[in-house]
């Protein structure tokens, strides 16, 4: 496979809009969608992304995803940051916002021409031909890879294309500090939309660099991703991330957390009379890093902080209590 070798270029591109907030320092970050409030899962994977940044030395930054204009309420943004800060997580510099990245975005996109097609599938028809008996679970098939100009041509005038790059069977190894090795083989992903928004697989990659942000702590639902991001990455000439993809909290019937599971944002169990300070009492307990009830601050915590004794299984969340069903699991 190919790959670009790192090149002045895309630092300095990428970095086109971060140079306010001091791209050179590495840095940890948390990057919510404001589409809803943070629930006990989200708030605890900002709290351990925090811990990681701050053990390390590292600055700490936020990134505001709004790029699903669709879903993304208003006021949310502010009310998330509120929420954070009320657990006393810290910030540097301001946020980044995506839809304000367009900029980047485009010149990224341009970089890739290249390695990019114009994809007419539906997500019906790819979830249709990867039943296909050796189709990989997740990957797309190739239907549109190799199309001729005169097949573009007439599909364009049914259905505005998406924009996939092209992988050409790169696989890709990233070390994750709480999963170890993860090798998989690099998808043909989509780049850009095909409403014209940039992917979020896109901008990630963009953004993080442009951020200065060398060390990526996120659920573990996004371990699959990490392989992809980190051969854009490469691609574009721009550094590989450190990762530790943490655990989810579950509902009691071991699905996600999710709203519908009760009182499970700062604002819902404030109202129960959990204030934010429990809460955070609460993560830290599910962390292993305080005893049931205990009064905990950030501070406190970071002193107490090792990744290498984090739990790797899921919190188990159980509302009818209004507490963790297995403490300290
Ligand atoms: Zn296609």
């Amino acid at each position: 496979m190919t790959s670009a070798s790192p090149d002045s270029w895309s630092l300095k591109h990428a970095t086109s809009r971060g140079e306010a907030i001091h791209p050179n320092s590495p840095a940890g970050r948390y990057a919510p969608s404001p589409t809803g409030d943070l629930h006990l899962g989200n708030l605890r994977t900002a709290l351990l992304a925090w811990l990681f940044a701050r053990a390390s030395g590292r600055a700490f930054r936020l990134r505001v995803e709004d790029l699903d204009a669709a879903r993304v309420r208003p006021g949310m943004a502010e009310r998330q940051q509120q929420d954070l800060a009320a657990l006393g997580l810290t910030f540097d510099g301001e946020p980044m916002v995506q839809s304000e990245r367009s900029a980047a975005y485009r010149q990224a996109l341009a970089r890739l021409a290249d390695r990019t097609y114009e994809c007419f599938c539906s997500r019906r028809e790819i979830a249709e031909a990867t039943l296909a008996p050796h189709g990989a679970p997740r990957s797309y098939p190739g239907t549109c890879r190799a199309l001729t100009g005169s097949e573009r041509d007439r599909r364009r005038q049914t259905r505005t294309p998406a924009l996939r790059v092209r992988a050409d069977g790169a696989v890709q190894t990233v070390l994750d500090e709480l999963r170890g090795r993860v090798t998989r083989p690099v998808d043909d992903f989509v780049v850009q939309r095909n409403d014209g928004v940039t992917a979020y697989m896109l901008a990630v990659v963009v953004d993080d660099a442009a951020m200065g942000v060398d060390q990526v702590v996120r659920g573990d639902d996004l371990l699959a991703a990490a392989p992809d991001q980190a051969w854009l990455a490469t691609v574009l000439g721009l550094p590989v991330p450190a990762y530790a993809h943490v655990p989810l909290v579950l509902n009691a019937a071991g699905g996600r957390l999710a709203k519908r599971d009760g009182a499970v944002t700062l604002t819902d169990l404030t109202a129960a009379g959990i204030g934010s300070g429990a809460v955070l009492g609460m993560l830290a307990t599910s962390l292993g890093l305080a005893a049931p009830g205990e009064p905990v601050t950030v501070e406190l915590l970071l002193e107490r902080f090792d990744p290498s004794l984090l739990p790797t299984d899921p919190w188990l969340w159980d509302p009818r209590n209004g507490a963790p069903a297995q403490p300290g699991v």
